[in-house]
């Protein structure tokens, strides 16, 4: 089925024909649908994005400068979604770097959750009792600006997958009370089919793992790669998928169509949102998104308050706007549109869900609460 009735933004087959020409390659859409065309034809260099777009003066020392930080890389894909006139673009601010991100922000840190001083075999992150992170790869498709792990990602620190991986499954093996593994990076969907089952299938084999999931942006940055095999693969060891969506104008038909492939293919999906100052930092922009993402049969999982990332401050709204925003979310939408705001917090505390007051107060058994309209309720409980 055809997805242009669903999907709030399409892309005009004449804007990628411009990307392609701009990038000096004809455009054929077999290319074009390829994921692996898309991936060698990321944009990376300050001379492409001159081509494509009109450059700020702050974009243009940011991909000079800032590149040398953090990488830069955008698919064509997600490329012919930016505005090309419009700084303010909530695609671009997401892809783009600026100079801001050569500032240093009060409370920015490298690595905000703490992530190295958790880790128990190289890349593997046990903070919490029954659940581990596993860094698998150190590659996106695309680079977040705000990207958490900057430290790691695009950086060359990981060790390939390959030499770690006996001592992170033997580290999953003798921890028992290990019963979810989240599969991230990187993203692990940049792995060919071959190598994906095979990891999930060695993790399938350990008995007390109960619950694999995978935290990907390859949706949203490269829908092509979503193919009838990877979703097989996804299937056949009961993944869940964590997506990660800022705005709505990220959902394209070529992305519902990834989601419908998946969401066909047995494969239950979250989306995690990072609340990002000038691209979702409003009631219409958060709401947009999520309507827009249940229509894709994708559940608004977590909006995280973003982490305090060396040269991301520019990017962060204050916890005061957070609060406020979620305030206007709840109750005043479907439930299921409505994610857990969560601070991961600095400094190795793991998510803390954070919402304005709802418990007013309670005494003697008798609990005080406030609805969604500001108005009070109370509530007995049966036994005082
Ligand atoms: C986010 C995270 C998890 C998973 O947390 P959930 O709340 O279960 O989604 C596990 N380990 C680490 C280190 C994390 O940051």
């Amino acid at each position: 089925m055809k997805q242009e009735a669903f999907a709030s933004y399409s892309v005009e087959t004449t804007r990628r024909e411009e990307v392609c020409g701009l990038l000096g390659v004809p455009y054929d859409p077999d290319h074009w649908n390829d994921w692996r065309w898309q991936m060698r034809h990321r944009l990376t260099r300050l001379e492409q994005f001159e081509r494509l777009l009109d450059l700020t003066e702050s974009e243009r020392r940011g991909l000079l400068l800032a590149s040398e930080k953090f990488s830069v890389a955008v698919t064509p894909e997600f490329a012919a979604l930016i505005d090309p006139h419009d700084p303010g673009c909530p695609i671009r601010l997401q892809v783009v770097p600026t100079e801001n991100e050569l500032l240093v922000s009060p409370g920015d840190m490298t690595d905000p959750c703490g992530e190295d001083d958790s880790s128990v075999v190289e890349g593997l992150v046990h903070r919490y009792p029954d659940r581990v992170l596993f860094l698998v790869l150190d590659t996106c498709a695309a680079y977040c600006r705000y990207c958490t792990r900057s430290r790691l990602v695009s950086q060359g620190e990981l060790e390939p997958l390959g030499r770690r991986i006996d001592a992170a499954l033997a580290y999953l093996q003798q921890h028992t009370e290990v019963r979810d593994v989240l599969l991230s990076g990187g993203d692990p969907l940049l792995m060919s089919d071959h190598t994906l089952d095979q990891l999930l299938g060695r993790l399938r084999a350990i008995d007390h793992i109960e619950f694999l999931r995978i935290g990907t942006r390859i949706p949203g940055f490269l829908p092509q790669r979503i193919t009838p095999e990877l979703v097989r693969v996804l299937r056949k060891h009961r993944v869940w998928l964590s997506l990660h969506f800022c705005h709505v104008k990220e959902l394209t038909p070529e992305v519902a169509e990834a989601c419908d492939r998946l969401a066909d293919g047995g494969i239950p999906l979250g989306c995690q949102t990072v609340l990002l100052k000038g691209v979702n930092d409003s009631v219409e922009a958060l709401r947009d998104l999520f309507h827009g993402l249940l229509k894709l049969r994708v559940r608004p999982y977590y909006l995280y308050q973003a982490d305090p990332v060396l040269g991301t401050g520019h990017l962060r709204t204050t916890v005061e706007k957070g609060l406020e925003l979620m305030a206007q979310l709840r109750g005043h939408t479907t439930g299921y549109a409505v994610p857990t705001y969560v601070i991961d917090a600095p400094g190795g505390g793991g998510k803390v869900p954070v919402q304005q007051d709802t418990i007013l107060g309670h005494e003697d058994g008798v609990w005080s609460l406030r609805n969604w309209q500001g108005r009070t309720y109370t509530y007995e409980d049966v036994e005082r």
